[in-house]
């Protein structure tokens, strides 16, 4: 069996690597590790775009995205739009657990929080009150101030995506996010969407996404990858594959491909990372007890 590996995305993803990979090397199942993880990122108020002080959309409303996924049975399950929970990945296993369902969003995602037990808790800290003050649009209508279609201005955004592999080799993953910042009330990006912010599956791979939701969607992105993973690609080149595929969708579109990155793990427990120009993606992986940060390729 494959030593446990476990892969986050951006340098917060580094609290979410360093918790999972304890308890992977504890023998919890990647599931466990990859919630866990995340959830420790959801927890932490500093990180402005997950969870718990993550930033507030146009009307000053967190709604928060996610969604997890089982390598071993493809069980999944997401929440989109969701008021007033911290802990929206374990909300979003609850959905693959306790319903017959994969989404839930909204008022009813918050209702079914309630039915399992979650505390509901402002997510708003002063931090992010007076972030969002400051940096919220000004001009009139919700949204009006957002660029055109793919060129969102703020780079106010970074969803926690974490994929795990366990001691069994058995594959899971997690996303985690508040999504844009100042986004449309009611938007929903990749992030809570099986087969676009995130597939998990264990005969062929995990990959995961973070970025401008609308172009990961437009081409479901981690489908892509994990697809092409099946077909006996690298990691590595998966998500190059991924980023070449929202590159060329933004030629067709005539806008400049928005900052959007992928990360890739295999059954074997190679790992990949790709993002587009300019994005400045960085990762971060845990192996054999070790956690690193590395810096994604960039493809244009
Ligand atoms: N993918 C997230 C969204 O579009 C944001 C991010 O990862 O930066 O909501």
């Amino acid at each position: 069996m494959p030593d446990p590996v476990i892969i986050a995305t951006w340098p917060f993803g580094m609290t979410a690597v360093r918790k999972g990979l304890a308890l992977l090397e504890a023998g919890k199942a990647a599931l466990d590790a990859a919630i866990l993880g995340a959830q420790a990122v959801e927890d932490d108020p500093e990180v402005g775009s997950v969870g718990y002080g993550g930033i507030a959309n146009a009307v000053g409303v967190v709604q928060l995205d996610a969604c997890v996924m089982d390598g071993k049975t493809l069980g999944c399950g997401g929440v989109a739009g969701v008021e007033n929970v911290r802990h929206v990945a374990a909300l979003a296993r609850r959905v693959m657990e306790e319903t017959p369902h994969v989404l839930l969003v909204g008022e009813g995602a918050r209702l079914f929080a309630l039915e399992q037990g979650f505390r509901l808790d402002t997510l708003h800290t002063p931090e992010s009150i007076a972030e969002w003050e400051k940096s919220r649009p000004r001009a009139g209508r919700e949204g009006r101030d957002l660029a055109p279609e793919g060129t969102f201005p703020s780079d106010s955004h970074d969803t926690v995506t974490v994929l795990a592999l366990d001691q069994t080799g058995s594959l899971a993953g997690v996303c985690t996010t508040s999504g844009l910042a100042h986004k449309r009330h009611g938007r929903v990006g990749d992030s809570p969407l099986i087969g676009a912010g995130l597939y998990v599956d264990d005969h062929a791979g995990a990959g995961g996404g973070t970025g401008v939701g609308e172009e990961i969607v437009r081409v479901c992105g981690s489908m892509v990858l994990v697809e092409a993973m099946r077909a006996g690609k690298s990691p590595q080149e998966a998500c190059e594959l991924a980023i070449a595929r929202v590159n060329a969708a933004a030629v067709r579109r005539g806008v400049h491909p928005a900052r959007v990155a992928f990360i890739a793990l295999d059954p074997k427990g190679r790992t990949g990372a790709a993002c587009t120009k300019g994005a400045k993606f960085e990762y971060a992986v845990g192996r054999k007890g070790k956690s690193e940060l590395h810096t994604a390729r960039e493809t244009g």
